[in-house]
Formats: C-alpha cells, structure tokens, sequence
C-alpha cells in the first residue's frame, strides 16, 4: 500500500487572489454528496482533514490543501483544490448563481493547475450537471479525469455493463475512468499515484 497524500489545510477563498501560490495543482469537483470529502479523506490519510471543507462557512469556498512534505508557507509547493459541491438541493438561488462564475474564474485562472478530477457517482452515473461540468472543461481544454465513486456499491455482476454505461455516458473509454471506493478502499493508492505524478511528487 502507497503511503497516505499527507494533505494540510492552507487556506480557504473565493477568487483568486485570495489562493495561496501553487508549485503544481489537482482539483477536486463533483455534485453534493458524491464522495469527495470521503475521497479526501482516503487519499490524505489524516481522517479529520477534509471535513475543514465541511465547517460551516467553508462548504461554499475553495478550501487550497498543501500535499506532500511540510515545507514553510514562503515556498510553495504542490497543492489540492477542494472545490465546493454542485447541485445541493437545499443551496439558495443566490449561492448558485454565484458557484458557477467562482468555479469558472478559478478554473480558467489558476496557474499551474495540472488536473480536474471530476468525481462521478459510480453507483448512479453522471448526472446533467456532471456533463455540463465536462462539456465546459473539454470546451475550454483543460486537463480532466473521470473518476467514478463508490465502486463498492455496484453489484460484481453488474460492474463490467456499468463501468461501459458509465464511460460511454461521459464521452470516454471504460480505461479513462479511475473506479474508486473510499469506503472499500479500492484503487485509493492508483489515486495517490496518479496525483503524485501529476503535480510532480
Ligand atoms: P461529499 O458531499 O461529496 O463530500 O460526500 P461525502 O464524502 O460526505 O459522502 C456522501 C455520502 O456517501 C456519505 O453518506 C458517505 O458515507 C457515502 N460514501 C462516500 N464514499 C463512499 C464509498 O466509497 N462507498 C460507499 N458505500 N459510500 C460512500
């Protein structure tokens, strides 16, 4: 097993300017509830970490997470993007209409981000928001992987039609696709992998 990603909490914002600097990014999106504060969690390891982007206050902002060996403020590093969840049901009409021009600032802006991970639900495939998210990212071009969540909810007699509806109805490969379970801990350390050689680790 691949040792944990060692996240820290940096900071939280909501432009830019506000984000610490990056030697290197990987951002995290995906629709409430689709596993990606149990995702974090897996990859980094220290359990209580990523629920700093679940405090009240911070559900809503891009919460910036240092990877790898602790190194002082002044010299960045790389880092990971928690960026806030879409779709919430219960989200004012206020918060989403400002998620979208947050999110597209950001992801158009950042220096140095080297990949989107788009997160998935596995068990329910990609929702219309899932493929406006990735409809927009191929339209700007920018570096993106499909990661689909909770593998272990899928029956074993239906993973291999699934993993080709699930590819297909996001424009990809069944290869492309990183399955994952946080809560099997399936392909948790492909994930870390991943994330080290795309931010140079
Ligand atoms: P977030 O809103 O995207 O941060 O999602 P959470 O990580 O809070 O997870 C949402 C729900 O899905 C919670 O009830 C989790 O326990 C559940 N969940 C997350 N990951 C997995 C997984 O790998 N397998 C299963 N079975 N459930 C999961």
């Amino acid at each position: 097993m691949s040792t944990p990603l060692n996240l820290r909490f940096l900071r939280s914002g909501t432009r830019l300017d506000q984000l610490p600097p990056t030697a290197g990014e990987v951002a995290f999106v995906g629709r409430s509830n689709v596993g990606k504060s149990s995702l974090l969690n897996a990859i980094g390891g220290r359990k209580a970490l990523a629920h700093v982007s679940k405090t009240p206050g911070r559900t809503q902002l891009l919460n910036t997470f240092a990877l790898g060996p602790d190194r002082p403020e002044s010299e960045p590093g790389p880092t990971l993007m928690d960026c806030p969840g879409y779709g919430y049901a219960k989200t004012s009409k206020a918060v989403r209409q400002s998620w979208g021009p947050m999110i597209e600032s950001y992801l158009l802006g950042r220096e140095d981000l080297r990949m989107v991970l788009v997160l998935v639900d596995g068990e329910i495939g990609p929702t219309p928001l899932d493929r406006q998210m990735l409809d927009w990212l191929r339209a700007n071009t920018l570096p993106h992987t499909v990661v689909a969540t909770k593998h272990d909810k899928v029956k074993s007699a239906k993973r291999a039609k699934r993993k080709k509806d699930l590819a297909e109805a996001c424009d990809l490969e069944p290869g492309d696709v990183v399955w994952v379970s946080a809560a099997k801990n399936v392909n948790i350390d492909r994930l870390r992998e991943l994330v080290r050689m795309w931010v140079d680790l």
